[in-house]
């Protein structure tokens, strides 16, 4: 029988951005949580402003450009102006706006992992499966959240899905070096493990 858990992965801070700083050649960017709104008319632009973790010199990331304040959901817009940090962090985890801004996010956060349907460990089963969830788009990769929960090392990890004692989303093949984004399944069959 396969029981399934739940993993749900809460991120303590936001990815840094991977950009270089004009000002001190430093490499990381770090969110504010806050947003900047300019209004022309009907038009607004928005932006997440990012400061340099090194000299606190700022980079603005675009999330909307001369947009006419009545295609935007109210709420979204009470956000940006309040600064939501709900809102600011589904941003900052949002890959294709960081893309759009032609940046790059660090895939190294610090995270909790958080079971749900009790502590595997303590399952008789020999076979269970983990549905990982999360509510922002995680840039870390299933390797990673396998070697925290797991306490193994990247090779133990990278070994034991090599024999099939971890699978990902159903396929031997999907590989773990795959970002966790929302989610993933797990299964794992400690008959196999070693
Ligand atoms: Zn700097």
């Amino acid at each position: 029988m396969c029981v399934e858990y739940v993993w749900k992965i809460i991120p303590k801070e936001t990815p840094a951005i991977e950009m270089i700083c004009t000002r001190c050649n430093n490499n990381r960017f770090i969110c504010s949580d806050k947003f900047r709104i300019n209004s022309n008319k009907k038009l607004s632009d928005v932006w997440l402003i990012y400061k340099c973790s090194h000299c606190d010199n700022t980079w603005n990331m675009n999330i909307l450009t001369r947009k006419n304040l009545s295609h935007i959901d109210h709420h979204v817009f009470c956000g940006f102006q309040e600064n939501n940090v709900d809102l600011a962090w589904h941003y900052a985890f949002n890959k294709s706006i960081v893309k759009c801004n032609k940046a790059r996010l660090n895939s190294h956060i610090n995270v909790e992992i958080v079971d749900h349907q009790g502590n595997y460990l303590h399952s008789i089963d020999s076979v269970i499966s983990v549905l990982v969830t999360s509510e922002y788009e995680l840039p870390m990769t299933i390797k990673k959240v396998l070697q925290q929960k797991l306490n193994l090392s990247a090779n133990q990890v990278a070994k034991l899905h090599q024999e099939a004692a971890i699978v990902i989303n159903g396929d031997k093949n999907d590989d773990l070096s795959k970002k966790i984004g929302f989610g993933c399944k797990i299964a794992m069959d400690f008959t196999k493990w070693i």
